[in-house]
């Protein structure tokens, strides 16, 4: 039956043809699966990298101020005109003693300056210090924040302190400190040779510099103008010394300096009395130790920080007990 025959092979053709389709579209469909599959994987994959990246880069940046906060206290990071706000003074069974760390230049030495390699600190050394003292949870004071401190026998409550001070005011606390403390949110006083700032010496800071860092926290207090040894000067000169650069500095920062350093820590009796006449409230020395009220105002210890002090000999010394 030539029909009969005929309409097999159309349907048996048409079966074939159906199943062609079939696995066509089914391969297609699994291609397209198989494709589609993997660029999402992709994307899921390069996604959560980026969720990686983004972790690792906010928790570089937030590491130092996470463990300046103690966790008794607000975790809130904050400037140095908060932290005023927010501090809470609580009075103490004990004298006072306040570590004043006393630093100078802040760079990698150049073998050339050998003689003067006891006043020079590497910057990866000093932020390994700065980086150890925000760990420990020291809050750096302002010098009226030292003074009150000290005369009203007060601390910052859940808080160790430190007075971080420069003396010199030499051109790598601009380039070198500065940058540091900011990156660890803490502040420090430079104690400014007037008479070497004004002549525009290549070595010092300028008068724009000290401006600018002051708005960002940092405080400038007195070092003489000329940097002579109070302690071997007729009593006119110490006072022209003391009066000049305070003036200098009252004016030009509109601020009522409070503080002196006597350059390389010499001063008698003498220097003691002309400082206080003129107004100043602390006097800085190169007398090491922890500084308190037994000292004097104005004849405060200071602890020396060496070129070889590391970030744990630092902790060690100035831990109050
Ligand atoms: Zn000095």
């Amino acid at each position: 039956m030539p029909g009969k025959h005929s309409g097999n092979r159309i349907q048996r053709r048409k079966a074939r043809k159906r199943a062609m389709f079939l696995i066509t579209f089914n391969t297609l469909l699994f291609l397209v699966l198989i494709v589609g599959g993997f660029h999402l994987l992709t994307q899921l994959q390069s996604s959560h990298n980026q969720n990686e990246a983004d972790k690792s880069q906010t928790s570089q940046v937030t590491a130092p101020s996470d463990s300046d906060a103690a966790p008794t206290r607000d975790k809130k990071v904050s400037t140095s005109s908060d932290d005023k706000e927010k501090l809470s003074w609580v009075k103490q069974d004990q004298p006072v003693q306040i570590p004043i760390l006393m630093y100078h230049a802040i760079h990698v030495m150049d073998p050339s300056e050998a003689a003067n390699s006891g006043l020079i600190v590497d910057p990866a050394t000093f932020e390994s210090q700065l980086q150890a003292l925000k760990e420990a949870g020291y809050y750096t004071l302002t010098p009226e924040e030292a003074y009150k401190a000290l005369t009203e026998n007060v601390l910052p409550e859940n808080k160790k302190v430190v007075w971080l001070t420069f003396d010199d005011s030499l051109k790598d606390f601009y380039t070198n400190a500065f940058p540091l403390l900011q990156k660890y949110g803490m502040k420090a006083t430079n104690n400014v040779i007037t008479g070497f700032v004004q002549a525009g010496r290549e070595d010092m800071l300028t008068l724009d510099e000290i401006k600018e860092m002051k708005d960002k926290g940092m405080s400038f207090e007195d070092h003489t103008v000329n940097h002579p040894d109070l302690s071997a000067a007729a009593s006119e000169q110490q006072t022209t010394e003391l009066k000049d650069s305070k003036d200098y500095l009252d004016q030009n920062l509109s601020q009522s300096t409070t503080t002196v350093a006597y350059p390389a820590g010499r001063y008698s009796d003498t220097t003691l009395q002309i400082a206080e006449s003129l107004g100043y409230k602390m006097g800085l020395t190169t007398n090491n130790g922890l500084a308190s009220l037994s000292n004097g105002l104005l004849s405060l210890n200071r602890v020396r920080v060496n070129p070889t002090t590391t970030a744990q000999d630092l902790l060690n010394e100035i831990a109050v007990n």
